[in-house]
């Protein structure tokens, strides 16, 4: 099924090179058809993946720590869904546990099953934020990315550099003042530490 599915898109791609290039059988594009099929076959592989599958929970060690953990920096690479072009960046992850903590791998598993998906940035941020939600059921989760996006840098309005914030704050983040400013303090630690994609 899916390698049907990797064809079709191929013959897609040969159909739209065909329009594009003058001369669309040369050589460095005999196979780039197949190649394109292969490379949005990963870009999209998030649909296949389970957010329940990566946040299995666990609660020993958990019953004692209640307070912020934080993972900033986390990398991820989507695709717009408006122009199919690259938007990049990085998100940076917190929580509050009420008794469940996951991993520390899963936060960036979690956001990958998302950002390989067709996305819009605010709603990637939502879904990372409300999947903590749903499985985690913690006192307070905030989610903050950073990412630039080619569809406005290398087209339209041609603005290279802009960096395009979105925040995604529940439960104590949302509501308590002093939760939400310690999470921010690490959101701005964090950013200025990983690099300007
Ligand atoms: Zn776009």
């Amino acid at each position: 099924m899916i390698e049907e599915l990797n064809l079709a898109t191929a013959e897609y791609f040969r159909r739209i090179l065909q329009q594009i290039d003058p001369d669309p059988n040369r050589e460095g594009l005999r196979e780039t058809p197949d190649r394109v099929a292969q490379a949005f076959k990963f870009w999209t592989s998030g649909y296949n993946k389970d957010p329940k599958d990566v946040l299995k929970t666990f609660e020993d060690g958990a019953s004692v720590y209640d307070e912020l953990l934080f993972q900033g920096g986390i990398q991820i690479h989507s695709l717009c869904e408006h122009h199919i072009a690259p938007f990049f960046g990085v998100a940076h992850i917190g929580y509050i546990p009420n008794g469940k903590i996951v991993g520390l791998s899963k936060l960036a598993r979690l956001a990958e099953i998302f950002a390989r998906r067709l996305q819009v940035q605010e709603r990637l941020t939502c879904q990372i934020a409300q999947a903590l939600e749903e499985h985690l059921d913690p006192l307070g989760v905030g989610v903050v990315l950073r990412c630039r996006h080619l569809c406005m840098e290398s087209r339209g309005i041609q603005k290279s550099g802009t960096i395009t914030y979105t925040s995604a704050l529940l439960g104590a983040f949302k509501k308590e003042t002093s939760a939400r400013d310690e999470f921010l303090k690490f959101v701005a630690l964090a950013d200025a530490r990983t690099p300007n994609l």
